[in-house]
């Protein structure tokens, strides 16, 4: 089959690999239908998440039909549609049962390798390096789904592809990221990215009652795209962002913060950019947590700091004081998908959502590539990319 494959630090190609096959009695083979990319999958392209080697499947945000089950799958069979969720889970361990799903204990064979870096292992993540499992990636043609009779949620109605597709990730943990800011009535929720995670968290920030959301980027493309949920926006090359928040909140500071960038956060300051890209560049530090520091400060004292965006090893220059002193909450963690499906796949049914809006582009499989770099570059108005194969 053609898969979109790894090849070297930014550096994509459509090849053909060996099909996947039922290894386990709870494995399904889902031919892909409908697959994304993700910001999730640029730390990865970028050179950022370690263990990732030459050949590995990228992609973990699909969905499609099954075409084959193991005997232990009772509830799915061929010819169904499913979306498949990123975080791979066995349904029954402590994790599981407390439906923290991406720190499934039984889904990641290369725990070993994760507890190194980590302390403890997170669940396995599909197309997402060997430390995080080395399952290949749904930017394929077909898929190998493990424990396929907890994770994908069976699509039973005609809700097209592009409408519940972003239910394997996005629109899940956008909710999540609103979810962990314990939203009141009459709250302000400050989200920083624009991209479709930062769109997604500022739809659901309205879902979950915020009064006012204000979305930080530079892209005005992304900006204009935003407001269409009802955001005010900041784009950071105009404004000073803490001066601006400020401002807006009555000096007291936004009610929550969202973290939606991670890792590779630009920086509007030349020098502290070069600081952070230079320390990255060396790895004496593996992310550039501008975002993570000027979320911290802009929150309000007692508010939450909700991470979403990915982050990998360690940061640096952290204002623990600030955290501390502040009596400031982190809340942070890879969605738990499965948790959200079913209760978000009723929002869209009913109409209060329709999760298409963040497509941008539209192209088949063996264009990847040029997907990446478009995603990657923020070109040609780029916010997210539907791949079929
Ligand atoms: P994206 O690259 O499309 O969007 C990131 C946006 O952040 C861009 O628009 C960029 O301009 C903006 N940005 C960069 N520096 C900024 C700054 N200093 N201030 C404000 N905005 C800034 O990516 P995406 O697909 O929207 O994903 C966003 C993040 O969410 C990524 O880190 C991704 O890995 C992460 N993610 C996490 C989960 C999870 O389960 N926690 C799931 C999916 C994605
Ligand atoms: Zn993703
Ligand atoms: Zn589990």
């Amino acid at each position: 089959m053609k898969a979109n494959v790894w090849a070297g630090r930014n550096r994509l190609e459509i090849e053909d690999v060996p099909d996947p096959r039922i290894l386990n009695a709870r494995d399904a083979i889902v031919r892909v239908t409908s697959t994304a990319i993700c910001g999730s999958d640029l730390h990865l392209v970028d050179g950022y998440i370690p263990t990732v080697k030459k050949g590995d499947v990228l992609g973990h945000e699909f969905m499609g039909e099954v075409v084959e089950v193991g005997p232990g799958v009772r509830n799915l069979r061929a010819g169904d549609r499913v979306v498949v969720p990123f975080p791979i889970a066995c349904g029954a361990c402590f994790a599981c049962e407390a439906e923290l799903y991406s720190l499934c204990e039984n889904s990641n064979p290369n725990a070993g390798m994760a507890e190194k870096l980590m302390g403890h292992s997170p669940a396995g993540i599909f197309g997402y390096s060997h430390m995080l499992g080395g399952f290949p990636g749904g930017q394929a043609e077909y898929a190998r789904v493990p424990f396929a009779d907890v994770g994908p949620i069976k699509i039973e109605d005609d809700l097209p592809d592009e409408k519940v597709l972003f239910l394997s990730d996005i629109f899940p943990t956008g909710f999540m990221g609103a979810e962990m800011c314990d939203i009141k009535p009459g709250q302000t929720i400050a989200i920083w990215g624009a991209g479709p995670v930062g769109q997604f968290a500022a739809a659901s920030a309205f879902l979950l009652g915020a009064d006012r959301v204000i979305v930080i980027d530079r892209f005005p493309y992304r900006l204009r795209r935003v407001q269409r949920t009802g955001a005010e926006v900041l784009n950071y090359e105009e404004v000073n962002v803490l001066d601006a928040l400020r401002d807006m909140t009555g000096g007291r500071g936004p009610d929550a913060c969202i973290d939606a960038v991670g890792m590779e956060a630009h920086h509007p300051t030349p020098a502290m950019y070069a600081y952070d890209r230079t320390k990255q560049a060396a790895r004496l530090e593996t992310e550039r947590p501008y975002v993570l520091r000027e979320a911290i400060m802009a929150c309000r004292n007692g508010g939450v700091v909700s991470v979403i965006g990915v982050y990998g090893g360690f940061v640096d220059k952290f204002p623990m004081g600030t955290v501390m002193n502040r009596s400031l909450t982190i809340r942070t963690g890879q969605c738990h998908v499965q948790r959200y499906m079913e209760p978000l796949l009723d929002r869209i049914r009913a109409g209060e959502i329709d999760p298409s809006f963040v497509i941008s582009h539209r192209m088949p499989l063996s264009e990847a590539p040029r997907g990446f770099e478009l995603f990657k570059n923020k070109q040609d108005e780029c916010n997210k990319v539907v791949l079929t194969p």
